[in-house]
């Protein structure tokens, strides 16, 4: 007999309170509609047979692979800031764990596959559109060098979903260096069960932070990681204009990956304010709070750490406070850094966050496309006679030629030549984001059964850093009746 997936499972191996053994719903009549052939193969995967029937019914829940030891995870998290004791996965289920050709360990999970005991009052089902959206800007951020889950392929059920209308029910295949959140460490200090969250420290520590395995004071050493790898994280978003729209306690992953893409959207015009998500009335979620949000869930997962770094509560709290002091300073170096490359910077100067931050500023005034501005000032910086396409960004372009002025100036400091420094720009000013009326056409036509746009979009996205001459147009911003100011999850 053929295996099919190579499963290596380990968390379904951890203390029976982890999780709760539940199969996938089997399905009517399952269609592929996409398969990430690239990634299969980067997890020893065979595309032909995932792509055959047989694999088509695996991939939408209707068949369970041998090796497989389906489960759905148990975590708690705060939403919107209120303490929920149990959530869980409601509607994914993780067949299990492979080891992919890098010898990582990587989850495979069916979002949208049935209910689960943690459904609450869900149909633990997804509908097409949010799983085209997720497949699509999950690979996107990949595509954009961002720590993220990936997508390994998205299936029509031939069921409907009831949302608001009835829609067609899709499942996506979710690949993720593990779905561990600040809400799974938060659904067992809930319980007050520190043997459950030194256990699942311990599984942490050995699959996401081996190298603080030796180290005098693991606890402590986890909770300075998993701090870094968010703050660096959030910094990467805020790069690329990305809002994940609903940065809850149970989508914070400990891994550092992003997770969980529901109302998320890249911002056209540049404005910190900016909010997409419909469930973000407040605007909890805005493009700026996202570093004091990630600050403010890494300080609900270092309370659940306290009983593990120290036996005495306030030496214990000592320590996390110390370490959460942390965050603001490496949230900076990788912000600041990464924009002191956006503007062509190779060195650092005392005068650089200004000069950014000036820019920020024109841009916000201006109504400036963040993605095109950035992009067009690559060129721009090899050739002051390119300056056409940035001014063409502002509504009053006079604002940058102000700006550009102390730009020039302060690349003058530095002996990289023109050519060098666009490439360099280039090569983190990306060309393609996914933008919202993009990912939105792609939906409407898959909706009637056109998964041409999807496809296209998918394929452009691939290869954000490129030109693409022939595919300029999904650079464009939205015009004016294109344009999404809502995202739905
Ligand atoms: P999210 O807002 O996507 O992070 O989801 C929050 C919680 O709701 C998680 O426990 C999900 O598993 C659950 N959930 C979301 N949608 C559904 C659904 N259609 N059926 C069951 N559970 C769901
Ligand atoms: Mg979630
Ligand atoms: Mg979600």
């Amino acid at each position: 007999m053929t295996v099919h997936f190579p499963f290596d499972n380990s968390y379904a191996a951890l203390p029976a309170n982890f999780f709760a053994r539940v199969a996938p719903t089997p399905v009517n009549a399952p269609r592929l509609i996409k398969l990430n052939t690239a990634l299969a193969k980067q997890l020893k995967l065979d595309p032909e047979w995932l792509a055959s029937n047989e694999g088509v019914d695996v991939l939408a829940g209707k068949r369970v692979p041998d090796g497989a030891d389906p489960i759905a995870m148990a975590y708690a998290g705060h939403q919107f800031g209120n303490f929920v004791a149990q959530l869980g996965d409601g509607r994914a289920i993780l067949l299990g764990e492979v080891i992919d050709s890098d010898g990582a360990r990587r989850d495979i999970q069916l979002k949208g596959s049935g209910p689960t005991p943690f459904s609450r009052r869900g149909d633990g089902r997804a509908a097409l559109g949010p799983v085209l959206r997720e497949y699509i800007v999950s690979e996107a951020m990949f595509a954009l060098g961002i720590p993220t889950t990936r997508s390994l392929a998205a299936v029509i059920t031939g069921e409907k979903v009831q949302r608001e209308t009835m829609l067609p029910g899709a499942v996506l295949t979710r690949v993720a260096s593990s779905h561990i959140r600040v809400g799974t460490f938060q659904f067992f200090a809930a319980r007050q069960d520190i043997d459950a969250l030194r256990h699942l420290a311990d599984h942490v520590i050995k699959r996401h932070y081996p190298d603080i395995a030796k180290a005098e004071h693991p606890y402590r050493a986890l909770l300075d990681a998993v701090i870094r790898r968010q703050a660096e994280l959030v910094a990467r978003w805020l790069h690329v204009g990305f809002i994940h729209g609903v940065m809850n306690t149970d989508n914070c992953s400990i891994a550092g990956e992003t997770i969980d893409y529901g109302p998320c959207a890249f911002m056209d015009e540049y404005n910190p304010a900016t909010v997409y998500s419909s469930i973000d009335e407040m605007g909890r979620y805005a493009y700026a709070n996202q570093p004091r949000i990630a600050l403010w869930n890494l300080t609900r997962f270092a309370e659940t750490l306290l009983p593990l770094i120290d036996s005495d509560e306030k030496t214990a709290i000592d320590i996390a406070q110390n370490a959460l002091g942390a965050f603001t300073d490496i949230f900076n170096d990788a912000y600041q850094g990464g924009l002191r490359k956006k503007i062509g910077l190779f060195t650092t100067q005392p005068d650089d966050e200004t000069l950014v931050q000036d820019l920020l500023v024109a841009m916000t005034a201006n109504q400036a496309d963040f993605t095109n501005t950035f992009r067009h000032l690559g060129a721009a910086a090899a050739d002051p006679a390119k300056d056409a396409d940035v001014r063409g960004q502002f509504t009053n372009p006079a604002a940058f030629d102000e700006w550009a002025a102390k730009w020039r100036q302060r690349l003058g400091h530095e002996s990289e030549d023109g050519a060098a420094r666009e490439k360099a720009m280039n090569a983190v000013n990306p060309a393609f984001i996914p933008r919202n009326h993009r990912i939105e056409a792609a939906i409407q036509a898959a909706l009637a059964d056109d998964f041409a746009p999807f496809e296209k979009l998918v394929a452009v996205l691939a290869k954000p850093y490129e030109d693409q001459p022939l595919m300029a147009e999904y650079a464009d911003p939205p015009a004016m009746d294109e344009r999404v100011l809502r995202t739905f999850c």
